[in-house]
């Protein structure tokens, strides 16, 4: 027996381990402090009520013998894929229901996606990154190589001269809160389509995007239905961090060395996966309704604003940043190790962030804060943000 040594090649991953110790120290040397977190990236505002209802619903058909359900499809059921259609259709994509696909989360299809891929592809990662795309990457023994997000461009990095077989895009981005621009995400598209690479388009933070000038899909870029996947969540839209829900969206278009790897997929699904929760189904099914939007564009609404005080209070003290606008992300220059700052946060004015060194190696001087928390909160970490920076 010989295990996959692939995976003695991952890089320990310390930055939330440590961050919770750290915090635990602290907490535990001053039990009279409060402490403030700004640091996961887990929402805190409750499910939409009509998701919840139609859970319930669900449940309760479920223990019918004539509504009782078993196995579902494979894509999930078409109550869910006919709604996130509609939803693609109203921003001027126009999908075929046959290539959505209801999964678990984006996580988790951003993993899986890789059996389609032979191992001699060469991936490349924009850095910083999302720890994901690179693990699962060194799981398989790919080649990895990154492309430089700075504070120069933006932490929006243009695509480089050389190949590059698969290519990992994240916009909004986790952790910088930065936003292709059409004419930025054009270039991927056309950078993939010379090379016959495939892009791995992570679209977890789209609803955060209000500028309607900045493209919500990588499909609103002409030619992407040939070269990307794209990959949804409902997450950090609406609350399933627990509940899990996403989908993934392989075009028909989309063919390499012959084959159609819309078809590939959905024979890896159907041999490796038995479809969701019908229950999950319905609570997603129900957020795609009118009134579920509007139930989770308000807590979208309510992050904004907490993203918004946190930018204002930034660009008051002239702290460069990005994120904060089309994000729940803000990624702001801390002027110098984020792990020393993130010390001199936690002891000076008792807030959690995450130390840009955790990312990447082009951030080690940056620093995140996430618009996830609750607004009183917020509110004050802004309050002693000023007084540790300012
Ligand atoms: C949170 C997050 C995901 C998430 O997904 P799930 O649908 O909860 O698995 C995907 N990508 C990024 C960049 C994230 O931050």
């Amino acid at each position: 027996m010989k295990i996959n040594a692939n995976y003695l090649n991952l890089e320990e991953s310390y930055l939330f381990a440590t961050v919770e110790r750290k915090v635990s120290e602290y907490k535990a040397a001053h039990p009279d402090k409060k402490v403030i977190s700004l640091g996961i990236g887990d929402v805190t505002l409750p499910l939409p009520p009509v998701a919840v209802t139609a859970m319930q619903e669900a449940a309760a058909e479920l223990g019918k013998k004539e509504t009782f359900r078993g196995y579902g499809p494979y894509r999930g059921y078409r109550f869910l894929t006919e709604a996130l259609q509609k939803q693609y259709a109203a921003r001027g994509v126009a999908l075929e229901e046959e290539e959505i696909f209801a999964s678990e989360g984006a996580k988790s299809d951003l993993g899986n996606i890789l059996d389609l891929f032979a191992r001699d592809n060469r991936v490349l990662v924009p850095d910083p990154v999302y720890p994901v795309y690179v693990d699962t990457n060194v799981m398989d023994g790919r080649e990895i190589r990154f492309v430089d997000g700075t504070a120069e461009n933006g932490f929006l990095p243009p695509p480089p001269a050389e190949r590059a077989d698969l290519i990992y895009i994240c916009s909004p981005n986790n952790p910088t809160g930065a936003v292709y621009d059409r004419a930025g995400l054009k270039a991927w598209v056309d950078y993939a389509l010379k090379w016959g690479a495939v892009i791995l388009f992570d679209a977890a933070y789209e609803r955060f995007v209000a500028d309607p000038a900045l493209p919500r899909s990588i499909f609103e870029i002409e030619g992407a239905r040939e070269c990307a996947i794209e990959f949804g969540s409902f997450s950090k839209t609406a609350g399933f961090t627990g509940v899990r829900c996403g989908y993934t969206v392989v075009p028909k278009a989309l063919v390499r060395e012959g084959s159609s790897l819309n078809k590939l997929w959905l024979r890896r699904q159907s041999t490796k996966y038995n479809g969701l929760s019908y229950v999950v189904q319905r609570g997603a099914a129900a957020v795609l309704t009118p009134e579920g939007q509007e139930q989770i564009d308000r807590n979208i609404a309510y992050y904004r604003e907490n993203a918004r005080l946190m930018a204002e209070a930034l660009e008051k003290m002239g702290v460069w940043f990005t994120g904060g606008k089309n994000s729940p992300y803000l990624f702001f220059d801390c002027g110098g190790d984020s792990w020393s700052f993130f010390d001199r946060l936690l002891e000076e004015g008792q807030v959690v962030g995450t130390p840009g060194a955790g990312f990447g190696r082009n951030c080690k001087n940056f620093f995140r804060l996430t618009a996830f928390g609750d607004r009183d909160n917020t509110l004050e970490a802004v309050e002693r943000l000023k007084r540790v920076l300012g």
